[in-house]
């Protein structure tokens, strides 16, 4: 029997709902596909995958008839839920792009670095408010052996042309008060804050303005062939088309093959009150930069618009049989231990509740980054798991979907981080032992002071990992 979890008191007025979402701007609801249709191209998934594939379909070829078909609102996945650390990485950061990729790095960074100047410059284009705030980063070391990881990844940083500045700890502290940081790593360029659903919501926008139908409350049940095209089935109706695009991330694909390159892990996030102009003067924060800390389970921070705290991470979970279940983003071990972490971090604000709680599930795969697919005949593809850093790269994943289903052969689908899948995982009942063995073993790791146990080792030999 599971014991009840005492609530830490800062929770106890907390609503179990998305800070982003939670307010009188979202838009109406699209209406849901009610009668037969033909499109040229239909995208599966209403995220900002799905929205950055119809945009970037309808800029390619104005008047092509696009489809969007949603299961529940746009957004409603992880797009409107999210941290809102907007980075240019498209491998989820430097390091793990070197292991991966140490031949194609330089191209990647510099895909990455345009694919964050056309989420911007598309933005200001359209007059999209969302925040868009590039503030850059700050990582910081809790314990003496994360020390090391921020030399080695400010060496890299440089290497790549960034401005990093290591700090010691009163330096790091005079940026941002914590009792805790023994020292920090600053990159000022390459990452914004955003507000997801703003964001997500915008796009939507963009792709309705720009010509798409989007259907929401139109779940996809069956994906088949009929004579030369293809057939899409919801609840009520269908639509036939040329094209398809996937772009269902962590939930289960209506491509059975691209099922086994990415599982859903659930991470949970918490939302404070607004600081007041004492409370913000206690803890500085000048530079509004995105924060993490750097051990293998890390948490991510950040303010808003009006000097919250979103505070998340730590504690990434996987559910049975890759289970995504609107029950599932509330989950009071994970709420308690990040509310009591956070005033480790910031003793000083101590009294601050916190007005949200929520959770939701991020695609990963075994490399941390997305994985691409191709049909047989070239007319469907798909597109996810980019693991914790989705928000830029969804862009990017999204024109390297239409490049393949539209055939074309460019320096994106020549990549081999495109050409070549990840290693899948594998089936139940092995799929939740290996990923719990995992998790047990990162949490090793961090309590031995970064050392890698025998199994993470054999893991990183074959290239394999688990992450949020
Ligand atoms: C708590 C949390 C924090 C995160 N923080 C960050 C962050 O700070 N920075 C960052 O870069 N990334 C972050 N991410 C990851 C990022 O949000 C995702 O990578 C990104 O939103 C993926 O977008 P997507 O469109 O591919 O997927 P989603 O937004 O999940 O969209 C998939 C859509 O497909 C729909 N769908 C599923 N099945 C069907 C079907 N059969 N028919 C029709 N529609 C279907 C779903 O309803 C959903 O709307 C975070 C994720 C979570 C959950």
């Amino acid at each position: 029997m599971n014991r009840p979890v005492r609530v830490h008191p800062s929770l106890t007025e907390s609503r179990l709902s998305v800070y982003w979402t939670d307010t009188a701007a979202s838009p109406h609801q699209a209406p849901r596909l009610s009668t037969s249709a033909d499109a040229d191209l239909v995208i599966v998934g209403g995220g900002y995958t799905g929205l950055w594939c119809a945009i970037q379909a309808l800029e390619d070829e104005p008047g092509r008839r696009v489809t969007v078909l949603e299961a529940d609102s746009c957004g409603d996945g992880a797009s409107s839920r999210n941290g809102g650390f907007c980075h240019a990485s498209l491998t989820h950061g430097l390091e793990n792009g070197l292991r991966h990729w140490p031949n194609e790095i330089e191209t990647l960074t510099a895909l990455g670095r345009a694919n964050l100047d056309g989420v911007e410059e598309t933005l200001v284009r359209h007059g999209i408010d969302a925040s868009f705030e590039r503030t850059g980063e700050l990582v910081v070391a809790t314990e003496p052996w994360q020390l090391a990881g921020l030399e080695r990844g400010s060496e890299i940083a440089d290497r790549f042309g960034y401005t990093s500045t290591v700090l010691h700890s009163a330096e790091v502290r005079r940026l941002l008060d914590s009792p805790t940081y023994l020292g920090g790593l600053v990159v000022p360029e390459d990452v914004a804050m955003v507000d997801p659903a703003r964001l997500c919501w915008g796009l939507r926008h963009i792709a309705e303005n720009l010509g798409a139908t989007i259907h929401e409350g139109s779940r996809v049940s069956r994906l088949e062939r009929s004579g030369k095209g293809l057939v899409l089935t919801t609840a009520e109706a269908s639509v036939r088309c040329d094209k398809v695009i996937v772009a269902t991330n962590a939930y289960r694909s209506p491509v059975r093959r691209a099922r086994k390159y990415s599982i859903p892990v659930y991470d949970h996030v918490l939302m404070t009150e607004p600081l007041s102009s004492g409370q913000m003067a206690s803890i500085g924060w000048q530079g509004r930069q995105g924060c993490g800390d750097s051990g293998q389970q890390f948490h991510y921070y950040r303010l808003t618009d009006d000097n919250r705290i979103l505070w998340g991470g730590y504690d990434a979970t996987y559910h049975w049989s890759s289970r995504i279940d609107p029950s599932l983003d509330d989950r009071p071990e994970t709420h308690n231990k990040l509310a009591h972490h956070f005033f480790e971090t910031f003793p000083q604000l101590e009294g601050l509740t916190f007005t949200h709680r929520w959770g939701g599930p991020i695609a990963t795969t075994t490399r941390f980054t997305a994985a691409w697919g191709i049909g047989s005949r070239g007319d469907v593809a798909w597109v996810g798991g980019y693991t914790g850093l989705g928000i830029g790269a969804s862009r990017f994943g999204a024109r390297v979907a239409l490049d393949l289903v539209d055939g074309r052969d460019t320096e994106r689908t020549a990549l081999s981080m495109v050409q070549k899948p990840p290693i899948p995982f594998p089936p139940e009942p092995l799929r939740s032992f290996g990923v719990s063995v995992t998790k047990r073993a990162i949490q090793r790791q961090d309590r031995r002071g970064g050392r890698q146990g025998a199994w993470l080792s054999l893991l990183n030999r074959f290239g394999v990992g688990f992450s949020s």
